[in-house]
């Protein structure tokens, strides 16, 4: 993945693509590998970076949804389960298991949740990560020595997948371009072209770092661009109604010692209805959401005052040490892509979950909704779509047994350069070529030199949030640690791009100026 060669491909051609796809986030993403697998020219367009959007901001699960079932959205679990199924079977380096209890505290939580975490083992079927049991009292404890003991009973034990969300994004990027798609971040789509009958057959985009403008023909025009869906469908169609209903979700990100072991905690039932987690995650604890209607798309939303208190006072009921605001490490903020529907007027947790495909009268088609679990599926679901859209050879999905990029297996999550899979040699390898660059950046956090000149040379960072907040996490884990780092990241890539004293010093004061934001100093009230 070298952005040069991208640039030099998209110049270079002449004839049109079959699928340009227009968003670099899990969706986009995924349409870009099931499309360039079964033999399609494929451009993606992202305007920032890849997975600067919603596809950083999860809460890291490949699940079916535990909360889904209690809506009675059995048919959405079940397809949510068996990706999440063929996800570790094809990224095995990426997804694991997780085991997750739900603590008792009443005498009828044990009967109901086990029943209905039996039901999401069957939902399951040969996709299955393991059986949901009951636990006593000493063996909850035993796994969750930080749970509150007051009036504790028991707990429920259940398996899921977590991830590493864009780590997985770069990988399906890297998947893509290994089987021929051009791929560039940086690259806004500023207008779409249409032929004389008035049908989507092209965009212009332009490359945001030298402003150069590409007019570029498509078969087929995918819109992936989740909560900035109905910007694009505007470009087709002024009038165009509004698809997507905005609701924003916060996680606060805490030190390991809040749950010390390697089992999460799922609390079922929230004041507000939602279910709250509670996750070891890269040697963190991640502990989230909330699920809040607003009015705009942004890139980086503010939490609310109120999100922010309701996580702490939810964690506090679970936690023999409640967390406070001063435990706080880091503070990320997603906006979901939910699809409008009649139903109950702001309440977005009530909105589906399942994707929804969408032709415009001019062609253009649309993706959105969905979960970053259900990518596969959505991509297949959209390029079915496009086959008949485009009249593009129709050649079968390949996607259900196909391998993402660094695929290894028998690897220890918790082991330093893990979520690289079979890349980590490589690292290695550029650590050993210069001892310098195996220097960790900072004691708080596992990455080393090496990490940032990969990131550079191979996977298409361009600046330091790039590095710092999408290639390794450090923005995600610790904010002022990440903080800390920027100088040094800085004068690293300012070393491979052949950038000056003063493109460093910029790049890291851009870099705090957002950093900030992570360390809950602003909020909205
Ligand atoms: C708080 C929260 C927690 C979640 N937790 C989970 C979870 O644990 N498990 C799970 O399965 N799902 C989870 N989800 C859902 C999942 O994260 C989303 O469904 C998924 O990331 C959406 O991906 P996307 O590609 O549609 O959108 P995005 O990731 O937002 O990608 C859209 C991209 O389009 C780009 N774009 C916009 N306009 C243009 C343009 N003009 N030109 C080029 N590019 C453009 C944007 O820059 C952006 O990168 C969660 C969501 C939230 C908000």
């Amino acid at each position: 993945m070298k952005r040069e060669e991208m640039i030099a491909r998209v110049r270079e051609r002449s004839e049109p693509w079959d699928v340009i796809v227009i968003g670099g986030g899990a969706t986009g993403a995924g349409v870009a590998v099931d499309a360039a697998t079964r033999g399609f020219s494929v451009l993606l367009l992202e305007r920032e970076d890849f997975a600067k959007g919603t596809s950083s901001r999860s809460t890291k699960l490949v699940h079916g949804g535990v909360r889904y079932l209690e809506q009675g959205n059995v048919s959405l679990v079940m397809e949510a389960l068996k990706e999440r199924g063929i996800l570790r079977q094809n990224a095995p380096h990426l997804v694991h298991d997780v085991q997750f209890v739900v603590p008792n505290y009443s005498w009828w939580e044990a009967p109901f949740y086990g029943i209905g975490l039996k039901i999401y083992d069957l939902l399951a079927g040969k996709y299955g990560f393991g059986k949901s049991e009951l636990l006593s009292r000493e063996e909850t404890l035993e796994r969750l020595p930080t749970l509150r003991q007051d009036g504790l009973r028991g707990g429920v034990i259940y398996h899921d997948g977590q991830f590493d969300d864009s780590r997985l994004l770069i990988h399906l990027i890297a998947t893509a371009v290994d089987h021929g798609a051009v791929a560039l971040n940086y690259a806004p789509v500023i207008e779409l072209q249409k032929d004389a009958d008035g049908f989507v057959d092209g965009v212009i985009a332009v490359d945001s770092e030298t402003s150069e403008r590409f007019t570029l023909q498509a078969r087929v025009v995918v819109n992936a661009t989740g909560i900035f869906t109905d910007e694009i469908r505007r470009m087709a169609d002024k009038q165009a109604d509004t698809m997507v209903a905005p609701s924003q979700g916060i996680h606060l990100v805490l030190d390991r010692s809040f749950l010390r072991g390697n089992t999460a905690v799922m609390v079922p039932h929230t004041s507000d209805g939602r279910v709250l987690f509670a996750i070891p995650w890269h040697e963190h604890t991640v502990v989230g959401t909330t699920d809040t209607p607003i009015e705009h798309a942004s890139y980086e939303p503010l939490p609310f005052e109120q999100e922010i208190e309701f996580v702490l006072e939810t964690a506090s009921e679970y936690l023999s040490w409640p967390p406070k605001r001063e435990d706080v490490l880091s503070i990320y903020v997603g906006i979901r892509p939910l699809v409008k529907a009649g139903g109950e007027a702001g309440k977005t947790s009530a909105l589906s979950r399942d994707h929804t495909i969408h032709i415009d009268q001019s062609g253009l088609l649309t993706i959105v909704g969905g979960k970053w679990t259900t990518y596969r599926h959505m991509a297949e679901d959209t390029v079915n779509h496009a086959i008949t859209l485009g009249k593009l050879a129709d050649s079968p999905c390949v996607t259900h047994d196909l391998h993402i990029h660094g695929y290894a297996e028998n690897i220890d999550p918790h082991e330093g350069l893990a979520v690289y899979g079979s890349d980590a040699e490589q690292i290695l390898q550029v650590a050993k070529e210069r001892p310098e660059l195996a220097k960790q950046l900072h004691p708080d956090l596992p990455y080393i030199a090496a990490e940032v000149v990969w990131a550079a040379r191979m996977e298409m960072a361009r600046s330091v949030e790039d590095v710092l907040a999408r290639r390794t996490r450090a923005l995600f884990l610790n904010a002022h640690a990440a903080i800390a780092m920027a100088p040094d990241v800085a004068s690293l890539l300012a070393a491979e791009f052949g950038k000056d004293k003063a493109w460093a010093e910029t790049e890291v004061k851009n870099f705090n100026q957002l950093a900030e934001q992570y360390t809950l100093q602003k909020t909205e009230v």
